[in-house]
């Protein structure tokens, strides 16, 4: 038993260190995107998959990420429309994942997201070879649902 709990802190102490990594990588990747200066309305019509013809992937790091700091609301997989998505306003900036800050619907920056997107995808996979966490990489809404407890599921 003594063994158990002294694992399941470990464990605990582990996600919050890549957790944490995960976040300077998101400040990073804030930064370079300051710098290109893309230009977003925040008009939200990208977080409806559906009204934008968009699959957003993500990784099961990011989506763990939020599930541990963020309470998920009840949503319904078949509306795909992103359950943070509220006033048209994305409410978990902070923890959005990397799909989320790297897309922008200017087709200029296409090319450079995409050589953005691949790094930081890159290095967030390492992150998950460091620690040892499994990896999948998948449509975010789907692992979303995954993770959140089935009783709120609609
Ligand atoms: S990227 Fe485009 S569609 Fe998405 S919120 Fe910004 S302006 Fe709106
Ligand atoms: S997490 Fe935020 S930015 Fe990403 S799809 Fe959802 S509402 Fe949009």
């Amino acid at each position: 038993m003594k063994d158990a709990l002294a694992n399941m802190a470990t464990t605990e102490v582990l996600q919050e260190s890549l957790y944490a990594e995960l976040s300077i990588l998101y400040q990073r990747l804030e930064n370079e995107l300051t710098q290109l200066s893309p230009g977003c309305n925040k008009c939200g019509t990208c977080c409806n998959f559906s009204a934008f013809d968009h699959v957003l992937y993500a990784s099961s790091i990011e989506v763990g990420y939020i599930t541990q700091y963020v309470e998920v609301p009840d949503f319904n997989i078949a509306d795909n429309v992103c359950p943070f998505l509220k006033d048209n306003q994305c409410s978990i900036r902070g923890f959005r994942t990397l799909g989320c800050r790297i897309f922008y619907c200017n087709p200029h920056y296409k090319e450079i997201m995409c050589e953005l997107y691949e790094k930081y995808h890159f290095m967030i996979k390492e992150l998950s070879k460091k620690y040892d966490y499994q990896w999948e990489y998948l449509p975010f809404l789907r692992q979303l649902a995954e993770l959140k407890p089935k009783s709120s599921l609609l």
